[in-house]
């Protein structure tokens, strides 16, 4: 299965949630069982020889992808958490989008010092939310190791605002 097999499988949802968004939707990839052992397999091979310690997976569908890499790995999964979900000591961010702000919150005590870490979301936009994840990650103490994503748009040049950190995906749009 190549990777334009996977990309085939993502569902394009036009005007969602708001006009204008085309929307990738991720469920169609999941939903299929080689697909989403592809997609696990592919990131699982890259980092494993990379020292990853933790694997840290930013809501929601972070999670999706993040628990299994990180079970591969055989390391823990860390939530990045929207705000009043995490139960213990957070440290939180506020960060902007197009419209408005969003939160997100991290456990303080997260990582073991020395963590190395490797960062996953779904889909690549503009940056914005990983770049929050990311210090978020940093001030509970760990390293970013990279920011890996099954989806990137391209045009949008998430990429080049979240240098220097080093980025992967596995679909480009
Ligand atoms: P950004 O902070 O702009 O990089 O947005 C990334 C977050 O918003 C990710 O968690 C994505 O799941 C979600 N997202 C943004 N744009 C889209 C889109 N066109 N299709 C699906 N999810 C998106």
């Amino acid at each position: 299965m190549s990777n334009q097999d996977l990309a085939d499988l993502i569902r394009n949802v036009p005007d969602f949630p708001l006009p204008g968004i085309m929307f990738k939707d991720i469920t169609t990839l999941i939903g299929n069982g080689p697909a989403f052992k592809k997609v696990i397999d592919l990131l699982v091979e890259r980092y494993r020889d990379q020292n990853i310690t933790a694997v840290a997976g930013i809501e929601s569908r972070g999670f999706i992808f993040g628990a299994p890499i990180a079970l591969e790995l055989g390391v823990g999964l860390v939530p990045v958490r929207k705000p009043g979900k995490l139960p213990a000591e957070t440290y939180q961010i506020e960060y902007s989008l197009e419209y408005g702000t969003n939160k997100l919150e991290i456990h303080r005590d997260a990582f073991e010092p020395g963590a190395r870490v490797l960062v996953i979301d779904d889909l690549l936009a503009t940056g914005g939310t990983i770049a929050a994840a990311s210090k978020l990650i940093e001030q509970a103490g760990g390293t970013v190791v990279e920011l890996a994503f099954v989806v990137e748009l391209g045009f949008l040049n998430g990429r080049e605002k979240l240098a220097p950190y080093s980025v992967h995906s596995l679909i480009q749009y």
